[in-house]
């Protein structure tokens, strides 16, 4: 069999959402016989009020586990199945599939075993229609006791389960722990198998087919129709996917870095458009045309704002609060201080009902001068390879700002050069984009 010139396709929820949406995928995946490995998730929404499947999961799951009835929402399920089956003119019957799922779900099954049904039926009915076989995530992706994700050993065991494979269906958003459970990634992380698939099967690229024509410079629920991103590099794709812009699975990166295979965003609903490739830094990039590749931000975070004299002067002072900070098992995002102050942003949802004991351990351990814990915060990030040797980029981003009135609560610049990241007031947090996005759009 060839070696070059083969692909792994990823195809996102809104693209696999009904019948018609079905079809568009596989008239996509029979154009192209270099298509051969197919990672699907789980039906999308249809429509902007719809609800996708996986959420209907979480909901029934939720539902068994507090002893509600969980029959309507088990309907609404199955007809969604039902109704892609039908529409997609198929004999196959699911009915022993929802059988063993309902049999869970009384027999008190985890979480991630149904959240992950919607990809495995998705998958099912996709490998069924394209006439591949399917390979269950389970026996290919694993994950360790404490539920981390195994690299290489999914690597080892999948690499060889492709070798056999000309064409295969493998449903993404989930694997195994070592007991053989059903242990799911994070949400969104159809993405993430995708990458796996394409590092084992050592394809020459990546295409994650989505609903938008590629990675935009911006959100475009909150610009109206950005300037798309022709090429972006790993780098810059983690720092904007990071920080909220999520078209890809932040984590989706790991796997095919290492083994340097690019990544192609496309859009189901018009396939002729080029997208946006992902590519590994390399000296012979061109120079990009803007300094700013992209723009992305996150809310809900929250700053611990510290004082000491002389804390530049204190061995150990961050260390201490920072271990305070991992002994109540949270985690920080960004570390900005000056000489005598130090800045800790944390996630508001990490530490929601734990900020009076945050502070009171914070205090026994390091005995600052002040601390405390301000309010909801967003963060913005403005990246760009061209940044690096740019004079006048941070200048521009806070006059931006400032011309909008808009007050700056924090700012750290990355030392790769690749990234400034600006503090807002959660309510300033759009207008300060659309402002950001406004300087750097030529
Ligand atoms: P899928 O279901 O195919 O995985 P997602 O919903 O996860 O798709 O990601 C695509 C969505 O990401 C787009 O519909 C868009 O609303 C949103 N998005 C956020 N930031 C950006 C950006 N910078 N460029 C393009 N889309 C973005
Ligand atoms: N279906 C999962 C979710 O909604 C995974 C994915 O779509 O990538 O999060
Ligand atoms: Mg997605």
């Amino acid at each position: 069999m060839n070696q070059l010139h083969h692909k792994v396709v990823k195809f996102g929820g809104s693209s696999l959402a009904s019948a018609e949406q079905i079809k568009k995928a596989v008239a996509i995946i029979r154009a192209d016989e270099t298509r051969r490995f197919v990672v699907p998730s789980a039906p999308g929404k249809r429509f902007s009020a719809d609800t996708k499947v996986t959420d209907l999961l979480i909901k029934v799951h939720g539902e068994s586990a507090s002893g509600l009835d969980f029959e309507k929402t088990f309907a609404e399920i199955k007809a969604r199945y039902n109704e892609i089956v039908d529409g997609l003119g198929m004999e196959l019957d699911l009915s022993a599939e929802f059988k063993i799922i309902h049999d869970q779900l009384l027999g008190g099954t985890t979480l991630d075993y149904v959240a992950s049904r919607g990809e495995y039926l998705n998958g099912l009915i996709l490998a069924a229609y394209l006439g591949f076989p399917f390979i269950d995530a389970a026996e290919v992706i694993f994950f360790d006791e404490n539920g981390n994700f195994e690299a290489e050993l999914t690597n080892r065991v999948m690499s060889r389960r492709l070798a056999r494979q000309k064409n295969a269906v493998i449903p993404g958003f989930y694997g195994s722990l070592p007991n053989g459970a059903v242990k799911t990634f994070s949400r969104g992380g159809s993405d993430i198998t995708g990458a796996i698939v394409a590092r084992a099967a050592k394809v020459d690229l990546y295409e994650n087919w989505t609903d938008v024509s590629g990675f935009l410079m911006v959100d475009p629920r909150i610009v109206n129709d950005p300037k798309p991103i022709e090429v972006i590099t790993y780098r810059e794709l983690r720092e904007l996917s990071y920080m909220g812009a999520s078209v890809l699975h932040e984590d989706a990166i790991f796997p095919v870095k290492v083994a340097r295979i690019p990544i192609n965003i496309k859009n189901t609903n018009r396939p002729d458009d080029g997208g946006t490739f992902i590519v590994p830094t390399e000296k012979s990039l061109k120079q990009p045309s803007s300094v700013v590749t992209g723009i992305a931000g996150r809310k809900g975070l929250r700053l611990i704002h510290l004082e000491k004299d002389m804390m530049n002067q204190e061995i150990g002072f961050g260390l201490r609060v920072l271990q305070v900070i991992a002994d109540m098992g949270i985690s920080f995002e960004h570390l900005p201080s000056g000489i005598d102050t130090m800045c800790v942003v944390l996630s508001g949802a990490d530490i929601d009902g734990k900020e009076e004991e945050l502070i009171t351990r914070i205090k026994e351990a390091a005995h600052p001068d002040f601390i405390a814990i301000e309010d909801a915060l967003a963060l913005i990030a403005v990246v760009g390879r061209g940044m690096a040797g740019t004079p006048g980029t941070a200048s521009r981003v806070f006059q931006a700002l400032a011309k909008e009135d808009i007050n700056i609560r924090m700012i750290d610049q990355g030392s790769s050069e690749l990234n400034i990241i600006v503090g807002v007031n959660e309510p300033d947090f759009e207008k300060a984009i659309r402002a950001i996005y406004a300087e750097f759009a030529e």
